[in-house]
């Protein structure tokens, strides 16, 4: 399984930082995570061709997080896929797809884009692949946001998502050999994690690494770096490109 960090910004505009994309190989598929804007550009100049794209999970749908769907869906379109591009997220996102469709004028028609929706409940999962399966849980955001976890050849990859503290965070990092975390404030808040949360989050639940993305500009990357690093488990700052194999 290889984990690549295809945004690790913001929404804010960064030269070397787009807004959050991940991108998942395992099981012979090529799965986007999240993708915001610029997402196409950059997987392009990381040697990954979008259109070879085998599905999509999106935490949430936040614009940093899901701004380029229209843009993939389009892409796809045009190069006339012949294969269903699957997209899994929360609740909502069947909606979000319907409005895409009408807005754009039927993106997805000759390919088709089955969406499967997961619980904002509790718990959920699916296996994406014979070998691949995505374990999800409820963040604490909003519009329809989901923890995200992957699993394949005994690894388990998870990121937060957007999300301020949570439990269900704390028990899908239990054991993962990589938790990828929005450290998005420099100071508690409701709806997103800052360095403290995280480290407090990681000292329960030990996970092997730790790489921070999706941090604000008043969040000082060292102290969080620092703070985190105190718990004495590995952690770094992500960068566009930023990559992990296991
Ligand atoms: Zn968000
Ligand atoms: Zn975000």
């Amino acid at each position: 399984m290889k984990l690549t960090i295809v945004g690790s910004g913001t929404i804010l505009p960064d030269p070397d930082r787009g807004p959050c994309a991940l991108l998942i190989e395992a099981a012979g598929l090529r799965v986007l995570v999240d993708g915001g804007s610029g997402t196409l550009r950059t997987l392009t100049k990381l040697g990954h061709d979008p259109r070879e794209l085998d599905a999509q999970v999106l935490s949430h749908r936040h614009l940093d997080h899901a701004g380029e769907l229209p843009s993939l869906l389009f892409l796809h379109k045009v190069a006339r896929r012949r294969r269903p591009f699957p997209i899994f997220g929360g609740g909502g996102l069947t909606t979000l797809i319907e409005r895409i469709e009408a807005a754009f004028g039927e993106l997805t028609a000759d390919y088709g884009a089955p969406v499967t929706e997961l619980s904002l409940r509790g718990p959920d999962g699916v296996a994406l692949a014979p070998g691949l399966r995505l374990s999800t849980a409820p963040a604490v955001h909003k519009h329809g946001a989901l923890h995200l976890a992957f699993e394949a050849d005994g690894h388990r990859v998870v990121f937060s998502g957007d999300t301020g503290p949570s439990s269900a965070l704390t028990q899908l990092c239990r054991g993962a050999d990589l938790l990828v975390t929005e450290c998005a404030y420099a100071t508690p808040g409701e709806d997103h994690l800052c360095a403290a949360e995280i480290a407090a989050m990681v000292a329960e639940a030990r996970p092997a690494r730790v790489v921070l993305t999706h941090l604000y500009p008043d969040v000082d990357e060292s102290t969080a770096l620092a703070t985190i690093a105190a718990t004495g488990v590995r952690v770094e700052r992500g960068f566009d490109g930023w990559s992990w194999e296991g």
